[in-house]
C-alpha cells in the first residue's frame, strides 16, 4: 500500500474511539425519518471537535447538516462523504446506518488530517430521511450537491461488493369509492369498493407473470369495510412498484393503473391513485468508481463477492443521476441474517461490525484520495457518468 493510504488507516484506526461510540450512540437513540434530531446534534459534535465547521438544517431540512474542515478547502473538486442516520420504526438500526454515518465521519476526519489542502475540497453531508423520506432527493433538488464532484458512502450488508443495481421505485395509494347498502336486505343498491380492491389485486397478480425479472410489484390492502352486513363503500392499499430503470418503473406503474381503472369500470366505483413522492430512480453505477473500490477492498485484504441479486430501492439512485456516486456493500453478517431485522440491528455493534466499520471508513477514504489525487481518473468517472441510465 502506498505511504499516504497507510497514514490514512492509522488515522482511521486512531479514530475507532469515536467511530464506536457514534455507532453506539445512534442504536441507543434511533430516531426514525426527518426526526434524528439527536443524531444530528451528536454528529455535529463531533466533527466540530474534530476541526470542520458545521451548517444545520442544509436544504431546508431541519435535521440534514453540512460539515466543511475549517481551513481553506474549498477547491474543486470535492468529494462528499454522506452521512445516514435515521432508524427504522420499532426496530431501531435494523438497516445499519449507525455504521453509514461513523464511518462517514471518520473517513472524512482521517483524509482531512492527511490531505494536503491544495489536493482539493472534502465535505460531510448529514443526508436524513433514507427510509421512505428520500432526504438525499430533497437536498439534491435544494441545490447542496451543486459544488460537489462525488458522493461517496457505504451500507452494512451480508456480502462484500464495489457495487449493486438498485431498482427505481413508485410507491402510491389506490383508493375505491362504492356505496353502502344492507348487505342482504338490499344488495342491489350498494357499490362494493372491497371488490374493486380485490379485482385490482388479481389483476395485479395476473400482470406480475409476465414482467421483466426487474419488475416489482408488492403491496398491502389497508382497509376493506367496516362491517360484514355493510357494502363496503371504501376501500384503500398501499403499492409498490420497482424496476431497473426508470422508463420501466413508469410502465409498471401505467399497468397498475390500468388494473384499478379496469376494476372501478367493472364494479362501478371511483377510484383515485396517488403517489408519495418521491419516485426513487434506480442507482447509476459507475464501472471505474467501482474498479478503484475493489482494488482499494483488495489492499485491505478484503475479497468481493460475487452479486447475489437481491436488490432493494435508494435515495441514493436519484443522487447517483445529478453526480457520480457509490454506495459499495460491506458484510456484518452471514447471508441467513436479513437487512432490516432486530439481528441485524445487533450485528452493528459486534466485533464483526466493529472490525466492518473500521474498514469501511478506510475504503472510503482511500477511495477519495485517489479520486482527488488523480486527474485521469477523475476524467475516466467523468466519462462514465456521461452515458446514458
Ligand atoms: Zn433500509
Ligand atoms: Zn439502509
Amino acid at each position: 500500500m502506498d505511504v499516504v493510504k497507510t497514514q490514512i488507516c492509522s488515522e482511521v484506526d486512531s479514530l475507532a474511539p469515536n467511530m464506536y461510540g457514534i455507532s453506539e450512540f445512534l442504536k441507543a437513540n434511533p430516531e426514525t425519518a426527518y426526526q434524528e434530531y439527536k443524531a444530528c446534534d451528536y454528529l455535529s459534535r463531533i466533527l466540530k471537535e474534530k476541526g470542520f465547521v458545521v451548517e444545520k438544517g442544509v436544504g431546508q431540512v431541519e435535521t440534514a447538516f453540512l460539515g466543511t474542515p475549517d481551513i481553506d478547502q474549498t477547491s474543486r473538486p470535492t468529494v462528499a462523504f454522506l452521512a445516514e442516520y435515521d432508524a427504522l420504526p420499532k426496530i431501531g438500526h435494523g438497516c445499519g446506518h449507525n455504521l453509514i454515518a461513523a464511518a462517514s465521519l471518520g473517513a472524512a476526519i482521517a483524509l482531512k488530517n492527511v490531505l494536503k489542502i491544495d489536493s482539493g475540497g472534502l465535505v460531510v453531508v448529514g443526508t436524513p430521511a433514507e427510509e421512505g423520506g428520500g432526504g438525499k432527493v430533497r437536498l439534491a433538488e435544494a441545490g447542496v450537491f451543486d459544488d460537489i464532484d462525488l458522493a461517496m458512502m457505504f451500507h452494512p450488508g451480508s456480502i462484500n461488493i464495489a457495487g449493486k443495481g438498485m431498482l427505481g421505485r413508485i410507491k402510491f395509494k389506490i383508493e375505491f369509492f362504492g356505496r353502502t347498502a344492507h348487505a342482504s336486505g338490499s344488495p342491489d343498491k350498494g357499490i362494493n369498493a372491497l371488490d374493486a380492491m380485490v379485482a385490482t389485486y388479481s389483476s395485479i397478480n395476473a400482470i406480475r407473470q409476465h414482467l421483466r425479472p426487474d419488475g416489482r410489484i408488492h403491496g398491502i390492502i389497508t382497509h376493506g369495510g367496516d362491517a360484514p352486513n355493510i357494502i363496503p363503500d371504501y376501500a384503500a392499499g398501499l403499492f409498490y412498484v420497482r424496476a431497473g430503470s426508470r422508463s420501466y418503473r413508469d410502465e409498471i406503474f401505467e399497468r397498475v393503473t390500468n388494473c384499478a381503472r379496469g376494476a372501478a369500470l367493472a364494479i362501478g366505483a371511483e377510484y383515485n391513485i396517488e403517489i408519495d413522492p418521491p419516485k426513487l430512480d434506480p442507482m447509476k453505477r459507475n464501472s471505474v468508481l467501482e474498479a478503484t473500490i475493489t482494488a482499494n477492498l483488495e489492499a485491505l485484504g478484503i475479497t468481493p463477492d460475487p452479486d447475489d441479486g437481491r436488490r432493494g430501492s435508494s435515495d441514493i439512485g436519484n443522487l447517483s443521476h445529478y453526480l457520480p456516486s457509490m454506495h459499495p456493500v460491506l458484510a456484518i453478517v452471514d447471508s441467513d441474517i436479513p437487512g432490516h431485522s432486530v439481528d441485524f440491528c445487533e450485528a452493528t455493534t459486534s466485533d464483526r461490525g466493529r472490525q466492518t466499520l473500521l474498514n469501511a471508513a478506510k475504503m472510503l477514504a482511500m477511495t477519495a484520495y485517489d479520486y482527488l489525487t488523480s486527474v485521469e481518473m477523475r476524467e475516466q468517472v467523468r466519462e462514465d457518468f456521461k452515458r446514458s441510465e
